[in-house]
């Protein structure tokens, strides 16, 4: 379980893992994990969207699936 006000986070315009202590300071697009530590975020990620980092280097079909995660965190 993720703990209140923490999340990891794998954002494909920056390239990387943010971790969110609070409010997400990122405006950008990026997709949040239910892991409580990085090492296992980073395995959820790899998992999920493998190799790439930037939005571009997805197929067309997890683009608009991140972006409608994206969308629905506020
Ligand atoms: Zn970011």
């Amino acid at each position: 379980m993720t703990q209140p006000g923490q999340t990891y986070a794998w954002c494909f315009s920056h390239g990387g893992m943010h971790h969110f202590t609070g409010q997400p300071w990122c405006t950008a697009v990026w997709v949040p994990f239910t892991a409580t530590n990085e090492p296992d975020a980073l395995a959820a990620k790899q998992h999920a969207y493998g190799d790439a980092r930037f939005l571009h280097e997805l197929p067309v079909r997890q683009q608009l699936e991140v972006i409608e995660i994206r969308e629905t965190w506020t």
